[in-house]
Formats: structure tokens, sequence, C-alpha cells
């Protein structure tokens, strides 16, 4: 299980700094969570605007 981040992202990188695993980075037109190292905390959600990190 993984939070993914849909196309709703405007690239604020608010979630960036609430990953307690630095998971999160700046794609090409979004950001992104390496699904590897994502622990399923929710913080990203919690933080980010436009509600684009979903829970798979
Ligand atoms: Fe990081 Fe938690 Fe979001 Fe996963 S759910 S990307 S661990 S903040
Ligand atoms: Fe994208 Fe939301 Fe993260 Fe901002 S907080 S970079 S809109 S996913």
């Amino acid at each position: 299980m993984a939070y993914t981040i849909t196309d709703a992202c405007i690239s604020c990188g608010a979630c960036e700094a609430e990953c307690p695993v630095n998971a999160i980075s700046a794609g090409d037109d979004k950001y992104v969570i390496d699904a590897d190292a994502c622990l399923d905390c929710g913080a990203c959600a919690g933080a980010c605007p436009v509600e684009a990190p979903q829970a798979e």
C-alpha cells in the first residue's frame, strides 16, 4: 500500500516537507511519491490543498 498523487496536483510543494520518510519529490508535471518508501501515514494528504494524494 502506498499513497499516489493524482493529476489534481498543482505542484505547491506543501506535502514534501510533511513526509516523515522523504518519499515525495517534484516530478515533471506534478509531485510524485516513491511507493517503496511510503508508509501510508496520510500526512501528505492532510497537507495538500487540493486532495491530490490518494490512498490506493
Ligand atoms: Fe509520505 Fe506518509 Fe504521504 Fe506516504 S502517506 S508519501 S509516508 S506523507
Ligand atoms: Fe501537489 Fe498537493 Fe503536494 Fe501541493 S501538497 S505538491 S498540490 S500533492
